[in-house]
């Protein structure tokens, strides 16, 4: 196999080649056809988040076919189109996955984080934490649905049924989100970083009410604001825009600090909630939804070996929609 390897963090991905991987008990081996970035690869990457598995393949929205099957796993899988998103296994014993939360669980694996991920020809997943997918649609667009839009999803669950949304960052998960909120009868509001004309021009040409900077007022109060982007004083502008009773959703794994607010900001039985991981529930809802709505990704992709071009084009703010790394012919 050939992936992408995260040595040290903060350091450039390192190209390598090595055995195939074997896939364990309940696991299957999966070619993987497309593999998009999420911000979250970045936050490992960075080291914002703790102890990662090191040496690392990093990718957690994983578009490919079943080549392999460990032990106990139906070989009528082979050959079959999956997807993996960032959940990767829980333990299915704590209190909160035997309450139907297992996104929280106390002991869990992460894909591309504290298991190896898809930014390589091939990986092995846990064959409970693999969702089937469309054997006729176009995998690099699929890639994207896996984790930008089942945690854009999530946080749309969290924000309630309100006419009115604020989409704060308008990257992968917000140009999915807003296809779902346009064909549900939502009204969309985009905040983008000042002076990113392209993200508003492109949030206007999927449908949005309005697209500005985040330094502006929206032009209507909101029922419930979403925050994608990694920024932390975002979350008192996004309390200021909502109307009483409002709700603010936190959708990133990380984000800067929050700065100190006046109590007014959250008065009025606005919420502020965050939005943790994934259920398999999550997807099974999500999927049809997709399919139903049809939802368009936009693209950029990058052959595997320059999954350092597409990290950086995404830190910088350089894409519309979302990056997508596809392995080349093996
Ligand atoms: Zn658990
Ligand atoms: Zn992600």
């Amino acid at each position: 196999m050939k992936a992408m390897v995260l040595q040290q963090i903060r350091k450039p991905l390192i190209f390598v080649e090595r055995d195939d991987p074997r896939p364990s008990p309940g696991e299957l081996r999966i070619k993987v056809e497309a593999c998009a970035v999420c911000r979250t690869d970045l936050h490992v990457v960075d080291g914002d988040l703790n102890d990662p598995k090191l040496p690392l393949v990093p990718g957690h929205e994983i578009v490919g076919i079943v080549d392999a099957v460990g032990y106990g796993i139906d070989s009528a899988k082979l050959g079959l189109r999956v997807g993996v998103p960032w959940l990767g296994h829980t333990c299915g014993i704590c209190s909160f996955c035997r309450t139907k939360a297992e996104n929280l669980c106390d002991r869990p694996q992460f894909t591309g984080y504290t298991r190896d991920g898809g930014f390589a020809t091939h990986v092995v997943a846990d064959a409970s934490f693999a969702f089937d997918l469309d054997a006729n649609a176009d995998p690099v667009s699929l890639a994207p649905l896996l984790c930008a839009g089942l945690i854009g999803w999530r946080s749309l669950r969290k924000a309630g049924d309100g006419k009115s949304i604020g989409l704060f960052g308008f990257g992968a998960a917000a140009h999915i989100l807003i296809q779902i909120c346009i064909w549900q009868g939502r009204d969309v509001y985009a905040f983008t970083r000042s002076g990113d004309l392209a993200a508003q021009q492109f949030a206007l040409e999927l449908g949005a009410r309005w697209a500005g900077s985040s330094k502006e007022s929206a032009p209507v109060p909101l029922d419930a604001a979403i925050i994608f982007a990694p920024a932390g004083d975002l979350v008192p502008i996004a309390l200021k825009a909502v109307r009483k009773g409002g709700v603010v959703v936190c959708g990133g794994i990380h984000m800067s600090d929050i700065p100190a607010m006046p109590y007014s900001v959250l008065w009025g039985e606005r919420e502020l909630v965050s939005v943790a991981n994934l259920t398999r529930a999550d997807a099974v809802e999500f999927f049809p939804i997709a399919q139903m709505v049809g939802v368009r990704t936009h693209t950029t992709t990058y052959p595997l070996k320059r999954a350092n071009e597409a990290l950086a084009d995404l830190r910088a703010g350089r894409l519309v929609g979302a990056a997508v790394l596809v392995p080349e012919a093996s």
